[in-house]
């Protein structure tokens, strides 16, 4: 076993998607967002997702769709991101769906000879401020130009810029999208997918959408709101939250999702050395850290190299199913934990998983959820458990 691992539990993978597909049974067609080397899980996860029912992918590159094609070489993928003109052929022989992000890359496309008849989905900024059609007049002209060309409109879709969670601009981007979709007839395509996973858990269905995306619910993470406690401050909140929605005419917000999901990505590794550090002794780069009595710390074979950088300073570590801080600057290949005498050389040191959840290691480090199951599954050597 190597010094440091992290390990993925298939079928873990399966069943959240189980789950998921059993909850909400409303969508003809559901996405598995698969970019990011599968948040970190490796393309491998496909397989499993696959098995708990998902028959459509999403990634981000042609590199991404080859790998995810090593896994699976029939399943529809479609790349989010327009794929370069001059690389169409590569799409073709992946059988990629493409994404439309404008009138010039349609037409561009159209014009190229690859003899491939695609199928493609339109992508509408409704507010998100990055690829996709901005003119509705564009929209139509570019479902005439796919339906007069041999390839297929198979999908429409824009991306929200928040969680709508008492934020207008959740609404404001599906009146903007119905709005940009107006000139056309969107029941002649037979994927319109306007959300994500927080929209999926968050919201009530949007009525016009036939498809759904997802990413890290799939994974194993509940990522829909929960209700606020029962301090005065939640309270004004919570008041705040009503009066806003009133106010502005929101979309319900559905708090407390029950959904049975696990995790499938923890991370592990072995102490490489113990030992005492007097009282006054620094441990760590800059001399940061100073012992202020006698204690023993574990030095661990994990760094930024691994994906646990400096954000990662104060974070806790679980051993045996207790917890310890990680102490002084963190390092390239490694960094220090406080312990107690009851860890032992031997001992496995989990750092992601078990009882560090996503959101702990989110909230101590300041990253986001995505950002840290990449930092970790991309930089790890990866092993597979059913
Ligand atoms: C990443 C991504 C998703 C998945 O988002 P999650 O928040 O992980 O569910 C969906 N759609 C697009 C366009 C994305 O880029």
């Amino acid at each position: 076993m190597t010094d440091s691992y992290v390990e993925i539990n298939l079928s873990r993978l399966t069943n959240n998607v189980k789950a998921i597909l059993e909850k909400y049974p409303d969508y003809r067609s559901y996405i598995g967002v698969v970019k990011g080397d599968a948040y970190g899980h490796g393309m491998r996860a496909v397989k499993a997702l696959h098995n708990g029912g998902l028959r459509y992918f999403a990634v981000s590159s042609l590199e991404e769709a080859k790998e995810l094609r090593s896994f699976n070489t029939h399943v529809p993928v479609l790349c989010l991101e327009p794929v370069a003109i001059d690389r169409l052929s590569e799409a073709a022989d992946l059988d990629l769906t493409l994404g439309i992000p404008d009138i010039e890359y349609l037409r561009a496309m159209l014009e190229n000879d690859v003899k491939h008849s695609f199928k493609v989905h339109l992508q509408v900024d409704s507010g998100f401020g990055r690829l996709g059609f901005k003119d509705k007049g564009e929209i139509k002209e570019a479902v005439k130009l796919i339906n007069d060309s041999g390839h297929f409109l198979e999908g429409i879709y824009q991306h929200f810029a928040t969680a709508g969670i008492f934020d207008p601009h959740y609404d404001n981007q599906i009146s903007k999208f119905k709005e940009l979709t107006s000139l056309i007839d969107l029941d002649e395509i037979p994927m319109v997918h306007l959300g994500s996973g927080v929209s999926l858990l968050a919201h009530p269905k949007i009525d016009i959408a036939t498809a759904t995306r997802m990413g890290l619910v799939m994974y194993g993470y509940n990522i829909g709101p929960t209700s606020y406690g029962n301090g005065v401050k939640d309270r004004l909140r919570d008041l705040r939250d009503r009066r806003n929605q009133r106010k502005y005419n929101l979309t319900e917000t559905i708090r407390d999702v029950q959904l049975d999901l696990s995790p499938a990505m923890s991370y592990k590794c072995r102490i490489l050395q113990i030992k005492d550090v007097n009282a006054g002794e620094y441990v760590g780069y800059n001399a940061e850290y100073q012992a202020q009595e006698l204690i023993s710390i574990a030095v661990l074979p994990v760094g930024y190299n691994n994906g646990i950088g400096h954000a990662n300073y104060g974070r806790v570590v679980e051993i045996n199913g207790k917890r310890y801080p990680i102490i002084g600057e963190i390092g390239m290949n490694m960094c220090c934990v406080k312990i107690d005498n009851r860890v032992k050389l031997t001992d496995t040191v989990t750092l992601l998983g078990g009882g560090i959840s996503l959101g702990r290691f989110s909230r101590s480090s300041g990253l986001g959820l995505a950002e840290i199951l990449l930092g970790i599954g991309k930089n790890n050597e990866r092993v597979y458990i059913k």
